[in-house]
């Protein structure tokens, strides 16, 4: 474990391949006219359901190299859940032991996953949000440093890394270069700071916008309401050509909406980037807009899915 031989290795075997390379779908009922064209990126298409596999991935991988993650470690994070999933999953393929922090307000299909995966769980006050989480594993790790590869996700530049050699590549390949706007909404930052950068450097033209919930109580679940939370050290505000904001009740309108629409069941936080995603298209008379959709529905089910009443004006 943790030689430089297995980290060129690991990026071949089992679930490993099967990460990146999301397909990119058409969302027709968001195109306001001919001429513009709205898509979203199916990040619930990797292996662990989520965007995060990628960032993981290369951060376990970047561990693999320094060989600051090596035998006898356990990998140590804070994550709202995808992340975790994404680390336990990848973690139990190597055979290492995962340690997750994690706010108990996470949905409970989320809860799950990381138990069949085999994760240990630290549950962390509701209340605090993603930053109790994060303080948990900073004052686990400065406690036991020699246990833990901590590979905190915040402030590992493996995580936009990860997104700027896949992410972008892929977008502009997928959509032929024709990409005018990419909207992303901000967890870590990871993927709309790497995405955006590849895209922003192949092509300046290309609007980057990044989306927050408009309040620091909110029910966007991996989103980050940055004026209220701890900033994380990859984040770079000056990358958007704007900042857009979301209401929850917006994002899980789009979220039913779609699901009837479009028979496409995206999560909280790809709902709102569509949200954003159809008011930049409202406002164009040319363009292709694409939204990073992070991971799909299913991982919602016993949330706010169904909105009061939603059963009687469905229909079939
Ligand atoms: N949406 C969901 C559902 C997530 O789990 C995350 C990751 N926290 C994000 C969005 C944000 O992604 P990133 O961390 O790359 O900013």
């Amino acid at each position: 474990m943790g030689t430089i031989e297995q980290a060129a290795e690991v990026g071949q075997f089992g679930v490993w391949p099967l990460i990146g390379n999301t397909p990119l779908v058409r969302v027709s009922p968001l195109e306001p006219r001919p001429g513009v064209q709205v898509y979203a990126k199916l990040e619930s298409l990797n292996p662990g359901g989520s965007v995060k596999d990628r960032a993981a991935a290369a951060m376990i991988l970047d561990g693999l190299r320094t060989g600051a993650l090596g035998p006898g470690k356990t990998l140590l994070d804070s994550t709202s859940g995808n992340t975790g999933i994404a680390y336990a999953m990848l973690g139990a393929s190597l055979g290492y032991p995962v340690t997750l922090c994690v706010p108990s307000s996470v949905a409970e299909e989320r809860k799950r996953l990381l138990r069949v995966y085999g994760a240990e769980v630290i549950w962390t006050s509701p209340l605090e949000g993603s930053d109790g989480a994060i303080r948990m594993a900073r004052e686990l790790h400065a406690d036991h440093r020699d246990r833990y590869f901590y590979p905190d996700q915040y402030n590992n530049p493996a995580n936009w890394h990860a997104h700027y050699e896949t992410t972008g590549p892929e977008i502009l390949a997928q959509t032929g270069g024709r990409i005018t706007h990419f909207v992303a909404g901000l967890g870590t930052s990871g993927t709309f700071v790497g995405a955006g950068r590849r895209l922003r450097e192949v092509n300046p033209a290309i609007r980057l916008i990044s989306v927050q919930p408009d309040s620091p109580l909110h029910g966007i679940e991996g989103l980050k309401h940055m004026a209220s939370a701890i900033v994380p050290g990859i984040y770079d505000p000056t990358l958007a050509d704007e900042d857009a904001r979301v209401e929850t009740e917006a994002a899980w309108d789009m979220l039913r909406r779609l699901a009837r629409e479009a028979g496409l069941l995206v999560g909280a936080s790809g709902a709102a980037a569509l949200t954003v995603a159809s008011r930049v298209a409202q406002g164009l008379e040319r363009g292709l807009v694409v939204a990073l959709i992070p991971d799909g529905g299913e991982r919602y089910l016993s949330d706010r899915m169904l909105a009061p009443g939603a059963g009687r004006t469905g229909s079939g």
